[in-house]
């Protein structure tokens, strides 16, 4: 495995790859890899010849007052499990060598990024974009692997695909959870023992919400409304952002399950703030 902190190296090392016939398949991540990340890799070695993961905590998806600073990291951990899972290239850039000093060229995106972690988040997306977009701008990979844990996420990269002509191929991937449900995230790393106890209630909140449907409810008031009540039953240490019930493609409300309906939610255990998601319908 070949650890490329340069863009330069990084673009020519994929366009050799490409030019010899591979496909180049792309993970993007943050670090302090997990099982979540993991499966991912695996789905994009499935569908490719080389596969490139990128290490890079993104400065320009935090918003002032968030965790930039203390967002883990640990590049020997991460280096050492991607050569576990035969990855061929660590793309490990530094932020200076991603953004320069003057960086002035965001991306925007005017409806699905105001929503869910939009609302609360307002430049979030904007950076996660940009981001994205230069990665695929460095790496030109054919196929790009993101997870199901980050739904909304997902669906913006898509559109900026679609709606910017983009040359790659956005494939998704199911989450992947602790063994009591709580879904898999750098972040949990910031739970203290009560407050990882409690941190299950999203997990529960969507089981809910999935036997509520299963019985028979489509209303989604009630359903979210039975969520919003387990969760402050079982996790006093909860402060609920949002609990919602969207269009899976557009993420517009929706008021009945008569489609595939996204509901999300994103709750705050202490100070962590954790998000999850199931589709139902
Ligand atoms: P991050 O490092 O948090 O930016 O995540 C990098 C990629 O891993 C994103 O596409 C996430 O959606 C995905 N991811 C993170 N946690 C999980 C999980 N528990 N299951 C599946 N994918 C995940």
């Amino acid at each position: 495995m070949r650890v490329i902190e340069s863009i330069s190296e990084m673009r020519a090392v994929s366009r050799k790859a490409r030019a010899e016939g591979n496909r180049v398949g792309f993970v993007p991540t943050m670090g302090y890899l997990h099982e979540g990340h993991l499966s991912l890799v695996r789905k994009a070695r499935q569908m490719a010849d080389v596969v490139v993961v990128s290490v890079f905590v993104n400065p320009i998806q935090f918003g002032p007052g968030e965790d930039l600073d203390a967002y883990p990291r640990d590049f020997e951990r991460d280096r050492d499990l991607c050569r576990n899972e035969r990855v061929d290239v660590c793309f490990f850039p530094c932020v200076e060598e991603m953004f320069g000093s003057d960086h002035n060229v965001y991306i925007e995106e005017a409806r699905l990024t105001k929503v869910l972690c939009g609302a609360t988040r307002p430049t979030h997306f904007r950076g996660v974009m940009t981001v994205v977009a230069k990665l695929f701008n460095v790496v030109e990979p054919d196929i790009a692997v993101f997870g199901r844990k980050d739904a909304q996420q997902a669906r913006i990269i898509e559109c900026m695909v679609k709606d910017l002509n983009f040359g790659v191929q956005v494939v998704t991937a199911p989450i992947v959870r602790e063994p009591d449900g709580l879904a898999m995230s750098s972040r949990n790393r910031y739970l203290s023992e009560a407050e990882r106890k409690q941190a299950v209630c999203l997990y529960n909140g969507l089981c809910l919400a999935e036997r509520l449907y299963g019985e028979g409810e489509v209303r989604t008031g009630p359903i979210r409304e039975g969520m919003r009540r387990l969760i402050d039953e079982e996790a006093p240490l909860s402060v609920i952002d949002y609990i919602e019930a969207v269009d899976y493609e557009s993420l517009r409300p929706v008021e009945r399950v008569d489609r595939e309906t996204l509901i999300a939610l994103a709750v705050r255990i202490g100070k962590t703030r954790l998000i999850d998601n199931t589709v139902i319908g």
